[in-house]
């Protein structure tokens, strides 16, 4: 038999999250961000889930030719543009649309050979200093593209760096709008963070605040996936999410310890009082943070409890005592979920484990090892 560790993917979920995203949004065309191979969950197995979307949105090509692979018709678009020559043989040849970023993909664009006119997204760096041209330098490029041969119809894009925080997006916003008042084309501004806090349904008169903003096209990633954008601010159950991987295991061992006993490497932990502990099929090598501390939580036969001590390359250790407390028997073999749904139903979010990891959502489930076994769930 294989190590009982186990990823299950939640298309479902994945199908309502996207629903959610969209009632943020109603007006607006949704991109669904399927780079990092679906945030970790596997294009394959979240498509279904994302099949209402008007477009898939990724960085690989090679990732864009699975999408198309899968049947995929409607709109891919590259958010980082293409990064050599003869990338754009390849956006011919599949209808990719592209981002265009900075001058030597212009220059690319200009040298290359096509039937079909690009769609290219022009992308502005407005205040996030990674990608795009500069406010000054924005119209030049816009001018420089319109009067390509190689190009059709040309976009606009920016993205926010505090969409999520404080900061927001009026800032950005601000130089946005200013420099593109009057050019024609879509734009696709909005990241799930801006998609849910600073998007006003149309109707509610509201396209005039400076910090709400209407878009063609928003970009939802970690939405999709079910982790709050926000989170500790928001949780996702307060955003209507549906976690959409679950990543549990069982428990292989216990140890009875007495008070003074220390528990794993660096014996991180010390029992202040007698204990049972259960020793868990998941270690940093399955992707579980190495850094969640003692008392990161966890949840055994779906009653959440905490871990104990220093995660291991293979191994954890968790805390039965609430579970004895409640006159659970549990030992080798009972159910062991690290973030996601347990069988009787019970949630443990992804960003609360993150949280303890001192990250986000976001690196958990990128980081799921290639080791653990991934199961698509067709129920939920
Ligand atoms: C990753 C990415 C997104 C999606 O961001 P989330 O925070 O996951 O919603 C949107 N736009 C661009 C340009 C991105 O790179």
């Amino acid at each position: 038999m294989p190590r009982p560790i186990l990823a299950t993917i939640h298309p479902a979920a994945v199908q309502h999250n996207l629903a959610r995203a969209r009632r943020a949004a109603p007006d607006a065309k949704t991109w669904a961000v399927v780079k990092a191979n679906a945030y970790g969950h596997g294009i394959e197995r979240v498509f279904e889930g994302l099949r209402s979307a008007d477009g898939f949105a990724l960085l690989d090509l090679d990732e864009a030719q699975r999408v198309r692979h899968l049947g995929w018709r409607g709109p891919i678009l590259l958010l980082e543009g293409v990064f050599e020559a003869r990338d754009l043989e390849l956006c011919s040849r599949l209808d990719l649309w592209h981002a265009v970023h900075c001058d030597a993909q212009i220059d690319m664009l200009a040298a290359h050979k096509t039937n079909v006119p690009h769609r290219v997204f022009l992308k502005m760096n407005s205040g996030m200093n990674r990608l795009g041209f500069t406010p000054e330098r924005f119209r030049s490029a816009w001018a420089r593209l319109n009067a390509l041969p190689q190009v059709d119809e040309i976009s606009l894009m920016t993205h926010f760096s505090d969409a999520d925080g404080p900061r927001g997006i009026r800032h950005q916003m601000q130089v946005f709008n200013e420099v593109t008042r009057d050019l024609p084309g879509e734009r696709s501004l909005s990241n799930s963070a801006a998609t849910l806090r600073h998007t006003v349904p149309a109707g509610d008169n509201a396209t005039d605040a400076p910090d709400t903003l209407m878009s063609d096209w928003i970009r939802p990633g970690i939405v999709l996936y079910g982790s709050a954008p926000d989170h500790p601010e928001h949780t996702s159950l307060d955003w209507g999410l549906l976690p959409t991987m679950t990543l549990s295991s069982k428990i292989i061992a216990t140890q009875a310890i007495e008070t003074g006993a220390s528990v794993g490497y660096g014996s991180k932990f010390v029992a202040e009082h007698p204990l049972t502990l259960g020793v868990v099929a998941c270690g940093y090598a399955d992707g579980y943070p190495r850094v969640c501390p003692t008392g990161t939580p966890v949840l055994v036969a779906g009653q959440r409890t905490r871990t104990l001590g220093r995660v291991s390359m293979d191994m954890l250790a968790v805390d039965l005592t609430p579970l004895h407390a409640a006159g659970q028997s549990v030992g080798f073999g009972t159910e062991v979920t690290l973030w996601g749904r347990a069988s009787n139903g019970a949630v443990l979010g992804i960003d609360e484990v993150a949280q303890s990891a001192g990250t986000l959502g976001y690196e958990l489930m990128c980081a799921l090892a290639p080791r653990v076994p991934v199961l698509v769930d067709d129920g939920c």
